[in-house]
């Protein structure tokens, strides 16, 4: 059995990255005439600071929550043409795959989440030098949990470095609002409001170190949903306005008890111990009897985070469960694999192990290089139920989760093992230094 392989049926070819497509001029027109629709009613400013500053092609980073953030970002790039880093799942049509076509010649440029793609940096220069357009990057490379900012990797600082271009970031307020990740089913009536900044010059970026850069970038894509509803007094009284919310919030702060939350309505509750949340219109949690221990809600996810990352470094950490797997190596349709075993371990990475057409497979991913990985709660694809996405360099396994409300702890232990591994070596690289700067006795 060869690792990460999987022996498909004949005819199924596995996708070869393509050069990036130079946008069409009609497809900045058209991408503009679409977001048009998709943003109407939703869209209510983009701020520009310092836009009229900015010289040639430029890097723009997008944070991101929900699919409006492409439209939004396409009406606030427009007439420039551009490109954008896009997730190969979203390229994926059948029987033909017309919407690959569309998505390449917009602009879109297919990239299986949290791989290492060597090709990522050409790709960019590609876009930025050769065919002078604007490259959008999601740098946290999925919709936010939360409605805070996601993990943003160090290698963002050495990127921006090697591509010498402007940088400018773009901040959605309200998309979460209006469409939280874990009910994005079900729309609130909220508008969204952006703000597009000049951050870097192109001298900036020449000057500064990688670490300055990523620095700079975490602070300008900063946000919290919840702390801008509540300083813009924006109001969301939608009856059904928590629910949803146990898929993020898994572990009661009550008893501790993971996995055993539910919510309804504007209700979110322990079934083990009974304890009950109250959400209100300006999204603040609290109790209905005793105690509010978050009335914040990203408070509650970090309490739960901190959770897992002491689980990790105590190592009592592990995860296994029965999931349906659904794999992507092409851009036709998902190939149903059937049910796998999939474990987390800091010691074995993520695995999944099961058995297609006649034969056994293991993919795995190793902790090493496993920064972060891309989890759903109602999957937009093949079935709206929450699943883990185990990508390698050729292929993407969508893996439907069987226990209830983990993908937000497997994605936390992903985190922490990742910190862990990284302050080891840093803390190894700082003990060898000191070992050769002793003083040497003569
Ligand atoms: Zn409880």
């Amino acid at each position: 059995m060869e690792l990460n392989k999987i022996n498909y049926k004949k005819g199924v070819k596995v996708y070869k990255q393509k050069k990036p497509v130079n946008q069409w001029r009609f497809f900045t027109w058209l991408a503009r005439f679409l977001s048009t629709f998709l943003t109407a009613g939703k869209l209510a400013e983009i701020k520009k600071i310092d836009m009229d500053k900015v010289e040639g092609p430029y890097l723009l980073l997008s944070n991101h929550q929900t699919f409006t953030d492409f439209a939004v970002n396409s009406v606030a790039t427009y007439p420039k043409k551009f490109a954008a880093i896009a997730t190969f799942e979203g390229h994926h049509g059948q029987p033909k795959p017309i919407r690959a076509w569309l998505m390449e010649k917009v602009g879109c440029i297919p990239k299986r989440k949290f791989t290492t793609d060597p090709n990522l940096i050409n790709d960019c220069k590609t876009v930025l030098h050769e065919y002078k357009n604007i490259m959008i990057i999601y740098p946290e490379a999925r919709y936010t949990d939360i409605g805070t900012t996601s993990f943003i990797t160090d290698e963002y600082g050495s990127l921006i470095k090697k591509l010498g271009v402007p940088v400018v970031t773009i901040v959605h307020r309200g998309n979460y609002l209006r469409a939280p990740f874990w009910d994005w089913k079900h729309k609130r009536k909220v508008k969204t409001h952006s703000i597009m900044k000049y951050v870097l010059s192109k001298e900036d970026v020449l000057e500064k170190s990688p670490e300055e850069i990523v620095e700079i970038i975490r602070r300008e894509l900063q946000h919290d949903e919840y702390e801008y509803q509540r300083e813009n007094k924006i109001v969301i009284d939608e009856p059904f306005r928590a629910q949803g919310l146990n898929k993020a919030l898994y572990q009661c702060p009550h008893c501790n008890t993971e996995f055993e939350m539910e919510s309804e309505g504007t209700k979110l509750w322990c079934t083990h111990c009974g304890k009950i949340w109250e959400m209100d219109e300006y999204g603040v949690l609290t109790a209905t009897e005793g105690e509010t221990e978050f009335s914040h809600i990203p408070d509650w996810y970090n309490w739960e985070k901190e959770n897992v990352r002491r689980e990790v470094a105590e190592d009592r950490y592990s995860f296994e469960d029965e999931v349906d797997v659904y794999s992507l190596p092409h851009m036709r349709k998902f190939i149903h694999l059937g049910k796998a075993i999939l474990k987390h371990s800091r010691e074995n990475g993520v695995t999944v192990e099961g058995h297609y057409n006649g034969e056994d497979y293991k993919i795995r991913r190793p902790s090493r290089g496993l920064y972060s990985i891309h989890t759903e709660y109602n999957y937009c694809y093949i079935k709206h139920e929450p699943c883990i996405h185990v990508s390698t360099t050729n292929d993407t396994f969508a893996c439907f989760t069987s226990k209830k409300d983990c993908v937000t702890k497997v994605y936390f232990a992903v985190d922490a093992i990742h910190k862990q591994i990284n302050a080891e070596k840093a803390q190894a690289r700082a003990e060898k230094l000191a070992e050769r700067n002793k003083p040497t006795e003569e």
